[in-house]
């Protein structure tokens, strides 16, 4: 059987169903319906969140996001996420600014952002790449000093904690992703969280079509999601602690297995409680990754380039910058399988494959 690199957690079958069967009994299958509503309950217990609003999918989360701040100009980015993060910027008609991202953690560089500020920089829209946390206090600071919005994109970081409390609580709005190959999903989904009420009305609104039965306030958009999808991620959610124990597991399995001076990894920090979302590997060259992803797909293995190509490269862009970290990681990083269904023999199996090709 081929391996990729993620599979998406399934809960069993007749918990599915019993969540979903609430649902058919009330005749009720979407628009804030009592499974929407009790799983935003859950997921701010469970976060430790003040707000929290279940929408369509991350991306919608991003574009709401940005409008509901009235961000219309500059947004300093990172180069190194999922092309979502710039899809996003650039749907609303706003422009990225790309600022390159530290060789240690892969997120934003925070002492090249005050040089890319100018008077038409509006907010920060910065990843958690891989649910590793930003240099939250530095972006926090800067924003502070020039009066700009910070987005975050917590696509990666649901179950990530940073300075004692969710990482997905910081900056004036963290969106995360309920995609069905995310650690938490919901098969389509994600979350816009905040914590500062009047936003919260309004992302409420602007959520929904803009208006309150025969009140009408913002130019809204449909980004609400159903009850068959809270269904779904009332029945994954108990199984989110396992599956991210199973997951750490395999992440140092890996580790130990790949200790070799040819290879860089993201180790998480030990006061930050992480979710072992991802197991990136960055290779000495371009080349030696395509001779491994070969050898690997020679066995049914299917490793994937996350992220590659460095945003501030994509092809539809009018005007970009260079970052050269940024780029030279994105051509070198090779996530490996990870999750929960994965057995260790699977993950010694790929291990001595890559070492294989490597140690050559
Ligand atoms: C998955 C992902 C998104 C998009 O989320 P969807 O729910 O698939 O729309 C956005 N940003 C990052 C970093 C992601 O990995």
């Amino acid at each position: 059987m081929s391996i990729n690199v993620t599979r998406t957690f399934l809960p069993p079958f007749d918990e599915y169903t019993t969540q979903l069967k609430r649902a058919w009994d009330k005749g009720w299958i979407t628009n804030n319906g009592e499974l929407v509503r009790e799983l935003e309950q859950k997921l701010k217990e469970y976060l430790g969140v003040k707000h929290l609003l279940f929408c369509s999918n991350g991306t919608t989360a991003l574009q709401i996001a940005i409008k509901a701040l009235n961000i219309t100009g500059e947004i300093i980015t990172t180069p190194y996420s999922y092309v979502a993060t710039t899809n996003a910027i650039l749907w609303e008609n706003c422009t990225p600014v790309f600022v390159d991202i530290s060789n240690k953690d892969f997120c934003i560089d925070t002492k090249k952002i005050e040089g890319a500020i100018t008077s038409g920089t509006q907010a920060i829209l910065a990843t958690h790449v891989y649910g590793l946390p930003c240099n939250i206090e530095e972006i926090q600071t800067i924003a502070g000093k020039y009066d700009l919005n910070v987005i975050y994109d917590g696509a990666h970081a649901f179950g990530c904690e940073y300075g004692g409390q969710s990482l997905l609580n910081y900056g004036d709005i963290t969106i995360c992703s309920f995609h069905g190959t995310k650690i938490f999903h919901t098969a389509e989904g994600g979350c816009i969280i905040c914590r500062d009420e009047t936003l919260y009305k309004k992302l409420f609104l602007i959520r929904s079509f803009g208006h309150s039965l025969d009140d009408y306030y913002y130019v809204g958009i449909n980004a609400k999601n159903s009850e068959l999808h809270a269904a779904m991620g009332l029945s994954v959610l108990p199984y989110v602690k396992k599956n991210i124990e199973k997951n750490r597991l395999l992440f140092y399995r890996y580790l130990k297995n790949l200790n070799d001076p040819f290879l860089q990894f993201l180790v998480p920090g030990e006061v930050f409680s992480y979710n072992y979302g991802y197991f990136p590997v960055v290779f000495e060259s371009e080349e030696v990754l395509v001779k491994v992803k070969k050898k690997l797909e020679e066995e049914m293995i299917f490793p994937r380039r996350y992220f590659y190509p460095s945003l501030n490269t994509l092809p539809f862009l009018k005007d970009t910058n260079d970052c050269p970290v940024s780029e030279s990681i994105s051509r070198k990083v090779l996530c490996l399988p990870l999750y929960g269904q994965l057995t260790g023999d699977d993950v010694d199996r790929i291990s001595s494959l890559v070492l294989k090709v490597i140690r050559k």
